[in-house]
């Protein structure tokens, strides 16, 4: 395996400003559409690209690029299909850090962070290349005397993703190389807002030389979404995003069409700390779940609930978190000292000022501030926030449900665990929900009993790895088949059951 070489310029990955093209059936294609957006890197607030914004007859191409290469890529032997994935993931270690850069300037996050979704999105690849496995079927003998009955799995044909703008490279990649393993082609569109992380990683895919039209790529924004879930030849989709456009406008449109969906959604975490636990890694924990990505993550802590009655413990807990959070490094994530980079935008920053006005009109206690900060080097202040914290929020104010989506924590006190699980369980999210505590008997009371996909025990950011599902629940879940793991097999393939008799 090729080490990923580390470098810490500041130097942009990105040369040249140039309109994206879409990538179908193998080539690199201008949209038929004349209208294109600006993309920012929020740190500068320089524009680094300017995304497409494609129509249906963009849809429409590579659609039928897919469809026409699906028969002979379902014929490509899983092993076969398999070698390619090898050859990807030998690719994608060698351009490690330039994907890690591109991710730190389309996003804001810092190159850590973004290291670390690279990581996650190279690991899809790894499992995915385990398909002649993972596809197997199964059989029994003689389900009646010299009859013999089996399964096998078959790829649908067309898939299609719609992703996000907070994991711009890793999303993608929770489905991509399930869907092309199995047999299945493929057409993807990045979030607009961060298109770059996924054209380099359609450079790569062609550099590995897949069949023309085993993946495509459309950029844009609700016109190819709308066309995506109209289309007739598209058997399935993925989507990552909020909940309204996940439940009202994929879940909906796509199952009247007849088409498999999984879409998760957005989220509200709870963080939940027993006077038992022990104090260090859980304030280190909190620091990354909350304020890491800078709260944009849907696996983001958000709602920090302290259990009990001990004031001299909750004082400990918050002055550390306080004390650690107003010394966090804000700047720009190429630099290797800051520690949260900017908002993705300056509307996001808005939005998220927009709660904390509306925290300190329902009475909560800002006891940390995070419209005052300083920013590590001279660079325009229009993305960038700090920490901020507050304290005696209650369970009905509006920043304790809605989804904040940036680095504000709300601290809520309650008397025992049953009313923290009954908090979670009233919440109409359901993404993940994290205990900290040195008891297992809670510990598992809480496992058992919290409607929540991704649970975490003494663990603040409980993502998933590729071998397992990435659950959800409630509002933060629409579908039967989540992403990764065995389900993604399923959900990318058909069951054909086999009944045999010979005379
Ligand atoms: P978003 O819903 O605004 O956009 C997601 C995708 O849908 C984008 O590709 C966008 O172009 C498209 N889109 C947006 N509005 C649309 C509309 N009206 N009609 C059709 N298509 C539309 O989400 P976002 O802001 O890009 O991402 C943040 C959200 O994603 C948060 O809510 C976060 O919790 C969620 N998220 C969830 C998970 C998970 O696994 N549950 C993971 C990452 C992000």
């Amino acid at each position: 395996m090729v080490m990923p070489v580390r470098s810490s310029t500041l130097e942009e990955p990105i040369k040249e400003v140039k309109i994206l093209k879409n990538y179908i059936n193998g080539e690199w294609i201008s949209s038929k559409s004349e209208v294109s957006v600006d993309v920012i890197n929020p740190a500068l607030m320089k524009v680094i690209g300017r995304v497409p914004r494609s129509n249906a007859e963009d849809v429409e191409m590579a659609v039928k690029a897919a469809q026409e290469a699906f028969p002979r890529w379902r014929r490509t032997t899983p092993l076969a299909r398999s070698r390619y994935l090898f050859r990807l993931k030998a690719v994608l270690e060698e351009n490690f850090e330039e994907i890690s850069r591109i991710g730190t300037v389309e996003h804001g996050k810092t190159i850590d962070e973004s290291r670390g979704e690279t990581r996650r999105g190279i690991e899809q690849v790894e499992v995915a290349t385990g398909i002649p496995s993972l596809m197997m079927g199964y059989n029994l003998e003689d389900i009646s005397s010299g009859i013999d009955e089996y399964m096998i799995r078959q790829p649908l044909g067309v898939f299609a993703c719609i992703a996000p703008f907070n994991f711009p490279w890793m999303v993608p990649l929770w489905f991509i190389p399930y869907a092309i393993a199995t047999g299945n082609t493929y057409i993807l569109k990045p979030s607009s807002e961060t298109p770059l992380s996924m054209t380099k990683l359609y450079e790569l895919m062609d550099e590995v030389g897949f069949p023309p039209g085993v993946v495509n790529m459309v950029h844009g924004g609700r016109e190819v979404v709308s066309a995506i879930l109209k289309h007739p030849d598209i058997k399935g989709v993925s989507f990552v995003g909020s909940t309204p456009v996940g439940r009202d406008v994929v879940y909906k449109e796509g199952a009247a069409q007849g088409k498999r969906i999984q879409a998760q959604c957005g989220a509200k975490n709870y963080f939940i700390v027993m006077p038992d636990a022990v104090i260090d890694p859980t304030v280190s924990s909190i620091m990354t779940s909350f304020f890491g990505n800078t709260g944009q993550r849907c696996l983001s802590g958000a709602n920090l609930v302290v259990v009990g009655e001990d004031n001299e413990f909750y004082n400990r807990l918050v002055q550390k978190i306080k004390r650690t959070a107003e010394r966090i490094r804000i700047g720009y994530g190429l630099d290797e000292s800051v520690q949260m980079g900017p908002l993705r935008s300056p509307d996001k920053k808005e939005k998220v000022l927009g709660y904390i006005d509306t925290g300190l009109e329902e009475g909560a206690k800002l006891t940390l501030d995070g419209r005052e900060y300083e920013i590590v080097g001279d660079y325009p202040d229009d993305c960038y926030l700090g920490a901020s914290i507050f304290e005696e929020v209650t369970k009905e104010m509006v920043i304790a449900k809605d989804e904040i989506f940036g680095p504000v924590m709300s601290i809520m006190k309650v008397k025992d665990l049953e009313e923290a699980i009954n908090m979670i369980n009233e919440c109409p999210f359901g993404n993940s929900a994290m205990l900290f505590t040195s008891s297992g008997k809670l510990a598992r009371k809480f496992q058992y009993e919290t409607d929540a996909g991704n649970i975490g025990i003494n663990i603040g950011i409980v993502a998933p790895m590729a071998f397992f599902p990435f659950s959800g629940m409630k509002d933060s879940f629409f579908g039967d088949l989540h992403g990764q793991g065995r389900d993604a097999i399923e959900f990318f393939t058909e069951q054909k059951v086999v009944i045999v008799r010979w005379f």
